[in-house]
Parts: structure tokens; C-alpha cells; sequence
């Protein structure tokens, strides 16, 4: 019977091994965290057999941020195998292959419906379970829908973008609508990439949002302003200042044709993508771990108040050091050192040593049309703004520093090099004193080159 179970699990992909085995370690999800912990078990000394990762998803671990760029390009779009972990880092391209080369159990197809931290051991959608012996949650976010605002969604063709399943589904609609009306709501990270994305595919596209301006959690009026101006040069119109409440169908066919606003206009739409926001998956352990900002609570080594149980990535709420404060991120530069935080400290504490404590400087960065941006540090305080901020410039470059008593605490860079962008990460870093702000907003750029 064993054997038959074993064939039909291969042949659909999934992973099979035998139930009384207990995993040294296991990762429950299989995004970003899990592939860039599992390279870093590799490297500090792996046996095979010890490490199991557990994923929902069909594909290997990948660079999730390449699903709201690459992957919806018209032209020579990126496709997998070429976004594996750990590209997205400089690293090589972690295969498939490459987990089964080094004893590494991927289950794919697989969900975890019952995660008991007491008796170490998941149970899937389909009755099996695996055990083991250390736990690194990776399970990452959700997306929020637009229902979860009390939209009803009664209509067709509302995309959302989490998985690869969702990109792909939204590929289809973008051959089927093909130079349609695309009407993106949400002025977040989501909004803006999928925007920029669906105008290189020839849509007609509106973004809506509730705010004053785009990225307000990030970006200052002036920096929005800017963006704002560039994506209308593409031909991106916006609504600002008011939400979605509602949608009319087609009646032939029940797909979405007109989408209702609160102010009372009314957009055309072929296509409607939702980009409102995330929510950390942690209905797994609730009541077995303890929660903080909406995630799972750890120290600098992602230990959860369990022992054996470790969180990263977007479900990790974790103290950062550099602001005295726990905090809760949900980009990827964190997700992949976390993940490799957490694994250290497992193999440090196995051989009875100690390593440092998170020490994580904040890194967040998008690419939109031939525009691409970063920041680091905290954007608190005043700030002082540098560069040309004209959209209509041919190379658009400049910045914004964020000064908190006295000190330069945040840097934004728009269109800078790998060596300016290092300069601004150092700056960030060391928080030197911001001096005569008029100076400052001078030099711009060159202070930080200079550090
Ligand atoms: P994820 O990568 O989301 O992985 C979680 C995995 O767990 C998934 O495979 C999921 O299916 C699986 N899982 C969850 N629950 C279960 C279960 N019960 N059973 C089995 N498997 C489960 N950040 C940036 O900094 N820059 C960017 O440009 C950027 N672009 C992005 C673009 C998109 C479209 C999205 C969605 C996110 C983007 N992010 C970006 C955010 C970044 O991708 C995330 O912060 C990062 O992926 C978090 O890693 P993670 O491992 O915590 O979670
Ligand atoms: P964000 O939280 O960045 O943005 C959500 C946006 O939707 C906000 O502007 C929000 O406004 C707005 N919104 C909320 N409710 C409504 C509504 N009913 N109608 C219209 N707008 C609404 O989330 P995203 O969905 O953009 O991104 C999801 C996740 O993916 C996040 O974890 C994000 O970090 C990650 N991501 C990161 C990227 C990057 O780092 N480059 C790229 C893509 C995704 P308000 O703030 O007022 O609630």
C-alpha cells in the first residue's frame, strides 16, 4: 500500500517519504525564506535526509518580487527556472534539482492545515504528517481582498498577486483582453508595479486609491509628486482620494465591465487588479506562540516564544536593533537574512556557540518602467531633498534624506548606481550627524560618496 501511496504522490508531483521519519529540521512554507535557509544549511554543513520544506506552491522557492515586474513583461518576459533563489541576491539559481542533489525533502502541492508545536508535527490537507525536530516558520503573507473592505466581488476578472497560480492567471486575462481598460486599485507597492506593468502591455490603465498620494507610508508629497507626474507621461491616469465600492458585470458573460467609486464616478474596466495590502499567515499557531504587530514574536535569532520554533520573513515581528523597537517587514532583502539569521543560530547552538544579535539595516527598493528606486534606514523627521525631480528629465536622479535630531536617519535614491546606492546604505548605517541642512541639500548625493 505504501508503495502504491509513494507512486500516485510522485507522479503528482509531490514529495514522497515515510511517515515515522522525523526531519532534523523543517520549513514550513516555501518562499523566499525557505529557499535562502536552505542554501544556508547547505553551507554550514547539511546531511542528507535532516531538512524537509514544506510548500503550497508547485514551483521550487523563487524571487517572489520578479512576479509584479519580469514575469507580466510583453516582451521576453522572466520565467522559471530563471527566478529561483537565489538569483535575486547575486547567488546561483537554486533548482529543483538542486534540493534533491543535496538530500534536501521539497514537498510541493503540499498544505500544511495543522501545525501542533507541542507534539512537533504538521498534518496536511491530505491526512499526512510530518514530523520534527526544529521548526522555521517561513509561511510569509496573504493578500488582503477587496471583500475583507465589505467590497462585494461579485464579477469576473479580479486579479490579486501573491503566487506565481495568481500571475498566471492574470497573464491569461492580459492575452485575452489584450490593449483593454485595466483598472488598478491601491496605490501601494502592488498598485504602482502591476500599473507600470500593465501599461507596457498596452492597457488603458486607472489607479485608484484612498490617499493623498502614492506609497504614503514611504514616500514624502514630493517624491509621490514625482511618480505621480511620470506614470501620467506614460499615459497612467489616477484617481486619487476615494475607494472602490463596488463592481457592474457584463450580463453575457459575468465579467467585470464598470467599476463604482465612492465619489460616484464610474470606470471602464476589462480587467481589475486588487494590490490593498498583505496580512502576515500566522491562523496556524495562534494560541500556541505568543503575537506581536500582527506576527509571531521573536528575539534577534527569530527564536519564537517556542522552543525549537523559529519565524522569518514576513511573519517575524523582531527586534530592530537600530531602532530600539520591534518591527514586523515585508520585503524581501529581510526575508532572505532572517532566514539566514535563524538558520546560524540553529547550527551555533548545536556546537554550543554564540553568534551576534540581528543587527538589520532597512532596505526596501522597486522598479517600475525604466525607473528604479531605494531606500534605506527610517524615513522620521525632516527632509532634506537633492537632485532633479523632474519627471519630464531624460535620466531622472535624485534623493531625499531623512534628518531626526540632528542625525541622518533615512536616504531615498531614485536612479543611482551600485556604488551611490552603497554610499546611501552606509549613510543610513552610520546615521552621521545631517550639519547645516542647506549644505546638505547642496551636496546631496556627493555627502554620502564621500562617507
Ligand atoms: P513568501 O515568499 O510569501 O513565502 C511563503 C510561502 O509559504 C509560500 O510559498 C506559501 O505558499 C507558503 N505557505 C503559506 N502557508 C502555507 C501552508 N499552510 N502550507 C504550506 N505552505 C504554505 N519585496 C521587496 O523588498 N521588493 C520587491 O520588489 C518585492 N516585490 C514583490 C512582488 C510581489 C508580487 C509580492 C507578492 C511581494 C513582493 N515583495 C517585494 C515582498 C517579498 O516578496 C516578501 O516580503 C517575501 O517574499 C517574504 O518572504 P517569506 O518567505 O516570508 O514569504
Ligand atoms: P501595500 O500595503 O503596500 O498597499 C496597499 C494599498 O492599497 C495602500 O495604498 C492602501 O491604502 C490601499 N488600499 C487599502 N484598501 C483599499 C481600498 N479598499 N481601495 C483602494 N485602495 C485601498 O500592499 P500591496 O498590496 O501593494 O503589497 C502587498 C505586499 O506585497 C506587501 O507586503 C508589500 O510589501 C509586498 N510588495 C512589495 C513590493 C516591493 O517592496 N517593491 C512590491 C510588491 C509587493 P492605505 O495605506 O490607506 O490602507
Amino acid at each position: 500500500e505504501k508503495t502504491t501511496k509513494a507512486k500516485e504522490l510522485v507522479k503528482k508531483g509531490c514529495h514522497y517519504e515515510s511517515p515515522e521519519k522525523i526531519f532534523k529540521y523543517a520549513i514550513l512554507g516555501g518562499g523566499v525564506s525557505a529557499g535562502y535557509a536552505a542554501r544556508e544549511f547547505r553551507r554550514q554543513g547539511l546531511k542528507r535526509g535532516e531538512l524537509a520544506i514544506v510548500s503550497r506552491e508547485a514551483a521550487a522557492p523563487y524571487e517572489r518580487p520578479a512576479l509584479s515586474k519580469a514575469y507580466l513583461f510583453q516582451k521576453r518576459p522572466s520565467r522559471l527556472p530563471d527566478f529561483h533563489v537565489c538569483v535575486g541576491s547575486g547567488g546561483q539559481r537554486l533548482r529543483r534539482e538542486w534540493y534533491r542533489e543535496n538530500g534536501i525533502s521539497l514537498f510541493l502541492n503540499t498544505e500544511i492545515v495543522r501545525a501542533d508545536l507541542a507534539s512537533k508535527t504538521l498534518t496536511t490537507a491530505n491526512g499526512r504528517t510530518i514530523k520534527y525536530q526544529i521548526l522555521i516558520i517561513g509561511t510569509g503573507s496573504t493578500v488582503l481582498k477587496l471583500s475583507d473592505f465589505g467590497v462585494e466581488e461579485n464579477v469576473k476578472n479580479i486579479f490579486y498577486l501573491r503566487e506565481i497560480s495568481d500571475a498566471d492567471k492574470l497573464i491569461e486575462a492580459i492575452k485575452t483582453k489584450r490593449k483593454g481598460k485595466a483598472v488598478i486599485v491601491g496605490g501601494g507597492y502592488i498598485g504602482l508595479e502591476v500599473a507600470a506593468a500593465m501599461r507596457i502591455n498596452n492597457f488603458d490603465v486607472t489607479m485608484v486609491y484612498p490617499e493623498k498620494w502614492c506609497l504614503p507610508r514611504l514616500f514624502t508629497p514630493k517624491i509621490a509628486s514625482f511618480y505621480e507626474n511620470y506614470y501620467d507621461k506614460k499615459g497612467v491616469k489616477i484617481v486619487k482620494g476615494t475607494t472602490v465600492i463596488g463592481f457592474n458585470a457584463n450580463s453575457s458573460n459575468g465579467e467585470v465591465k464598470e467599476v463604482r467609486l465612492k465619489d460616484g464616478k464610474v470606470l471602464q474596466a476589462d480587467i481589475v487588479v486588487a494590490g490593498v495590502g498583505a496580512r502576515p499567515l500566522t491562523s496556524l499557531f495562534k494560541g500556541q506562540v505568543e503575537e506581536e504587530k500582527g506576527g509571531i514574536k521573536t528575539d534577534g535569532f527569530f527564536r519564537t516564544s517556542v522552543s525549537d520554533v523559529y519565524a522569518v520573513g514576513d511573519v517575524a515581528a523582531f527586534p530592530l536593533k537600530m531602532c530600539n523597537e520591534m518591527r514586523r517587514l515585508e520585503h524581501v532583502d529581510h526575508a532572505r537574512k532572517s532566514a539566514e539569521q535563524a538558520v546560524r543560530d540553529i547550527k551555533a547552538s548545536e556546537n554550543g556557540e554564540l553568534i551576534e544579535e540581528y543587527d538589520y539595516l532597512p532596505y526596501f527598493y522597486s522598479r517600475v518602467f525604466d525607473l528604479s528606486w531605494k531606500f534605506y534606514g527610517e524615513n522620521v523627521g525632516d527632509t532634506v531633498i537633492f537632485g532633479d525631480y523632474n519627471p519630464l528629465s531624460k535620466e531622472p536622479k535624485f534623493g531625499t534624506y531623512w534628518i531626526h535630531k540632528g542625525k541622518i536617519k533615512g536616504v531615498f535614491l531614485e536612479g543611482g548606481n551600485a556604488e551611490e546606492s552603497e554610499a546611501i546604505a552606509k549613510v543610513a548605517r552610520a546615521q552621521p550627524s545631517a550639519g547645516n541642512l542647506e549644505e546638505l541639500a547642496k551636496e546631496g548625493l556627493s555627502f554620502a560618496l564621500k562617507m
